[in-house]
């Protein structure tokens, strides 16, 4: 009776949810964070002696300053939330959107979530730390839906007014890691995402580009990491010269560069 009693119980928390096994885990690493959180700073000397802790009654929780966007590279929404819940993947992110607008909101925005990878942008290198990641369910070589673009803009609403986040931090994948990423893909709508206050875009009707106009260093000022011209080229024009792949900069380019670099 007893077993058969234990069966019923497992089985049906198995029924409840597929991820339970994963919110379990969720909830117990929280829970050793917020043991941590708790814990009363000391007070050492210059000799590193233990003196009296004096709290400060002054503090809020750090937030994330900045917005990473990403294509998935997998076929179909589920797979993207089961490798964010096995642990020997090492991956995650905040939020998943799949393609019919569904978000799945993964992790608490406080919390630092691995999607960002060996990245740089500007001088910033650990941008899991500042950042929130955001996936969005696709191939990699296909195009967004029109409700997953609709569910990340209230979504980005929501977070450039909760965290205060500026206007030229919500940047792709392929931005901070150049060498590495394609993510995301040229049909991501980064022009129209900029026209709702989420990244920069530029504007070269009667731009003049002066004649000592340094390209790559107007690339690094904007963010780019550009040890590697050809790769930091080839982000700049995922990004903003969607049609255009040549690691080169045209005239054209120039003028892009040229204004958009004036915006950060
Ligand atoms: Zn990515």
């Amino acid at each position: 009776m007893v077993i058969l009693l234990f069966i019923v119980v497992i089985s049906n928390s198995c029924s409840t949810s597929k991820y339970a096994a994963s919110n379990k885990a969720y909830k117990k690493q929280t829970k050793a964070f917020a043991k941590e959180l708790r814990k009363q700073p000391g007070a050492v000397d210059s000799a590193m002696n233990a003196g009296e802790w004096v709290g400060t009654t002054n503090f809020g929780m750090r937030k994330p300053n900045f917005v990473i966007i990403h294509h998935t590279a997998q076929n179909a929404c589920d797979s993207t939330l089961r490798t964010f819940t096995l642990t020997r993947t090492q991956v995650s992110a905040h939020y998943v959107i799949c393609k019919d607008g569904t978000i799945h909101h993964m992790l608490n925005d406080y919390l630092r979530a691995w999607h960002a990878g060996n990245s740089k942008w500007g001088n910033l290198t650990d941008v899991n730390s500042s950042s929130i990641g955001i996936e969005l369910d696709n191939n990699g070589f296909e195009s967004f839906t029109e409700p997953q673009i609709n569910s990340l803009l209230v979504l980005l609403k929501k977070l450039k007014r909760d965290n205060n986040i500026p206007t030229a931090n919500f940047i792709g994948h392929s931005d901070i890691a150049p060498k590495r990423k394609v993510d995301p893909n040229k049909y991501f709508p980064w022009q129209l995402l900029a026209q709702n206050g989420f990244g920069n875009w530029y504007d070269t009707t009667n731009v003049k580009v002066p004649d000592n106009f340094n390209a790559m260093q107007s690339l690094r000022i904007i963010g780019y990491d550009t040890k590697d011209s050809a790769a930091a080229i080839k982000a700049f024009k995922l990004h903003f010269v969607q049609q255009d792949s040549i690691p080169r900069i045209s005239e054209g380019d120039k003028k892009i560069i040229y204004d958009l670099s004036k915006k950060y």
